[in-house]
């Protein structure tokens, strides 16, 4: 029989936590009727991002109760890309279904994955047809983010596609050779490759709690997605700096011919003010975005694990676990 894995990250959800089990309890006993009577091995991998609430505690007592869930406690909240790759580390089925804990991806959604994989899709990713309650400023943001990202780029990330999809092993053994520290899985789903396919879910209201994508976590995932992405920025660095010089040289030839045909008393100290504050400008910048990249280049050659694990349900210490090097 097949095996299913379902990888969920958990931060702060003790809220969530029981609502998500009776919510997969027809899934995982094979009785839910999108399955169409087709049976799978299940078994759920649920990895707490160093939760300070009781949700680790909860989970055990999950395993406990019921052995197909897996639990995974990192020793701190590294996030929840690292998060994932924790996941991923310990998969042993034959696919895998990423989604949330606070079941903003409905389970009724995860039937029609499987059929799509079964059908020969190695990456089935679910497309939101709404972002549910977010603030006007996410979702304009959201919209001029992927807009820029995917003009610098030439492999396109979608917008109203998240985490929630179901990847074939050879995805997620993709997925796992890349040990990057600072991640965005989003865009490695996408650079991996493999045949890809989408399928529409309603987004639903969180269970319980409430977010933990400040607008702080979201624009720095948006610098993370973009500077690990592509480098595109220099480029525009570059460019500007091309076309700056090239206004200089032309204004450089204008103010010398014209002192040279009608002298230069001393003036112009508003134009030498301007023209430094721009260029002091611009070269802050360029020098900004090169920092980006220098403290990316600096992190990862620190070559420090992605994660720590602090404690695993006992059944992973016995499994084979592929954690690579
Ligand atoms: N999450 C995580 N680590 C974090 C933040 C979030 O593992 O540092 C998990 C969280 O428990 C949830 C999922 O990632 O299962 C999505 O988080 P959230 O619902 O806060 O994000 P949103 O749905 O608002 O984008
Ligand atoms: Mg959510």
């Amino acid at each position: 029989m097949k095996k299913i894995s379902l990888l969920i990250p958990v931060y702060n959800e003790e809220e969530s936590i029981d609502a998500l089990y009776t919510a997969l309890i027809p899934l995982l006993n094979n009785t839910h009727t999108g399955l169409n009577g087709k049976s799978y091995d299940w078994e759920v991998i649920l990895v707490d991002d160093g939760s300070s609430d009781c949700s680790a505690e909860k989970i055990k007592e999950l395993h406990n109760f019921d052995s197909r869930f897996r639990y995974v406690r990192l020793s701190r909240n590294f996030g929840k890309e690292n998060a994932l790759l924790a996941g991923f580390d310990r998969f042993t089925g034959d696919a895998m279904v990423i989604m949330d804990a606070d079941l903003q991806h409905p389970v009724s959604a995860i039937p029609e994955m499987i059929a799509q994989w079964e059908n020969g899709f190695e990456d089935i990713y679910g497309r939101r047809l709404s972002r549910g309650k977010e603030s006007i400023t996410r979702k304009l943001f959201t919209q001029i983010y992927y807009g820029l990202l995917n003009k610098s780029t030439n492999v396109d990330v979608l917008p109203n596609v998240g985490d929630f999809r179901l990847l074939d092993r050879k995805v997620v053994d993709a997925i796992c050779r890349m040990r990057e520290s600072q991640r965005y899985t989003k865009g490695l789903y996408c650079w991996v490759g493999f045949k890809k396919t989408g399928i529409d879910f309603q987004t639903s209201e969180r269970v319980a709690g409430k977010t933990h994508m400040s607008p702080r976590r979201l624009i720095n995932l948006a610098l993370e997605g973009i500077t690990s992405y592509t480098t595109a920025p220099l480029r525009v660095a570059t460019v500007l700096g091309f076309i700056i010089s090239l206004l200089s040289i032309c204004y450089m030839i204008y103010i010398v011919c014209k002192t040279l045909v009608y002298g230069e008393p001393i003036q112009g100290f508003p134009t030498i003010i301007c023209t430094i504050l721009i260029l002091g400008g611009c070269q802050l910048i360029a020098l900004g975005i090169i920092g980006e990249y220098i403290g990316k280049i600096y992190n990862e050659s620190k070559q420090r694990p992605p994660y720590i694990v602090s404690e695993e349900s006992p059944a992973d210490v016995n499994n084979d676990i592929k954690i690579k090097p």
